[in-house]
């Protein structure tokens, strides 16, 4: 192709998009320490404005905590600013030990292992037992996350693919598999786009009778469900039963990274054998010191959890009062249906002009075409009054909008 050629092929295909809709906006926010969820959006015109942000993932305000703040200070002024190097090669920080004895604790589990990211760590984890277990089967809910597809394509494994949370189906598919074959099922526990949670003991009565490996998505869970935040699996009590447990740093405990956790041969295994975990430089000592209070905070702090659940509860209560369509959560994840991406942006738009409400459109392929919404994440930090008032704004952008009362 001749250059000009290829520019002409990178516009056309974000044209594709901004004709559907589909063309992504980021809105550039200032975050101000002691505030969230109030951040300063700035505008692309140059003005900046006071917003309230609804769909962020730091859920319980644990990227400004004044622990993990000073954790994060103490250690960039006593260690410098980045980890050196692989942790194979001068980069395996103190911080990063203890943080993965931390977080094995946390899950139960005889080890952990630390990474730049919950994708990185699902693409590194499930790339290397997959693609390492001799002839394996990847069994792979449907609704996955975007990591884990990744991991499930790295390992090269054949795949097969579950409805969503269908535990018959599963078990259908089990059937028919050589009892003989290594057999991976891959999923999640709080599904982010819904807000619904698997069935994780039946999914572990499966794997037990078809001798299957689980692996679990806590990503959406972990800090914020269990007794000391180690996710749905611990407030079911099936911690124990489950092989690999995967989080993340950077959603309720506010910082950054991932970790996958299991026993001592499984995480060694994955140690050795994860390619974009071996070649890539270890996540910065402060940033880990940071991770590490966090998580320590919310083992043995229930209070940001029990306010979480009771706000995500007070603003279910009032959408369903003012009759909009929401999808049937059970978790603290609100989302409202839309049902069309043009629209969902329309409505987005309008929350933070005329609101400064900061939702984000959530559309294909985040979410499958016909089911674009908007999700909102309350937390502790969301006090009744904003619950009030951001109910009163989506009536207004309903009702101005014309936008569906019904989910379909
Ligand atoms: C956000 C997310 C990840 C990725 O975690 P990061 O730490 O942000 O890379 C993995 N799985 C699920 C289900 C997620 O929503």
């Amino acid at each position: 192709m001749r250059r000009e050629e290829y520019q002409a092929f990178f516009k056309e295909g974000v044209q594709t998009l901004k004709t559907e809709g589909r063309y992504r906006v980021f809105a550039a926010l200032e975050r101000q320490t002691g505030k969230h969820p109030r951040a300063l959006w700035h505008r692309p015109d140059g003005n900046v404005r006071e917003v309230i942000s609804w769909c962020s993932n730091d859920y319980l305000g644990m990227s400004q905590h004044r622990a993990v703040l000073d954790a994060a200070k103490s250690t960039l002024d006593a260690e410098g600013a980045g980890a050196g190097g692989t942790r194979n090669i001068a980069g395996c920080n103190h911080f990063h030990v203890e943080l993965e004895a931390e977080l094995a604790d946390l899950h139960g589990k005889e080890a952990a292992l630390l990474m730049t990211s919950g994708y990185v760590a699902n693409e590194a984890a499930l790339g290397a037992v997959g693609g390492m277990l001799p002839n394996a089967i990847m069994l792979s809910d449907e609704l996955n996350h975007a990591s884990m597809i990744a991991g499930v394509r790295a390992s090269r494994a054949e795949k097969q693919i579950f409805r969503h949370n269908d535990i018959a189906h599963l078990e259908e598919l089990l059937q028919a598999i050589d009892p003989a074959r290594p057999k991976i099922i891959a999923f999640e526990s709080v599904y982010s786009m819904d807000g619904d949670i698997a069935p994780i003991a039946e999914i572990c009565d499966l794997a037990d009778k078809y001798g299957a490996l689980t692996y679990l998505d806590e990503v959406h869970a972990v800090g914020m469900y269990g007794p000391r935040g180690g996710g749905v699996a611990e407030r079911d009590e099936v911690m124990d039963r489950v092989d690999l447990i995967e989080g993340t740093l950077a959603k309720a405990f506010g910082v950054v990274g991932g970790y996958v956790a299991g026993t001592d041969a499984a995480i060694d295994f994955i140690r050795s054998n994860a390619s974009s975990f071996i070649f890539t430089t270890a996540p910065a000592p402060a940033l880990a010191a940071a991770a590490l209070t966090a998580v320590r905070h919310l083992k043995q702090s229930g209070q940001e959890r029990a306010a979480q659940q009771r706000q995500a509860a007070l603003l279910k209560e009032k959408v369903a009062a003012a009759n909009l369509p929401q999808l049937p959560s059970v978790s603290h994840i609100v989302p409202i249906h839309v049902g069309d991406a043009a629209t969902c942006k329309q409505a987005s738009d309008m929350l933070l002009e005329d609101f400064g409400i900061y939702v984000q459109p959530i559309n294909y392929p985040t979410v499958p075409r016909g089911t674009e919404r908007l999700r909102f994440t309350p937390g502790p930090m969301h006090d009744d009054r904003m619950i009030e008032e951001l109910v009163t704004a989506l009536q207004h952008v309903w009702t101005t909008l014309n936008l569906p009362r019904e989910l379909n």
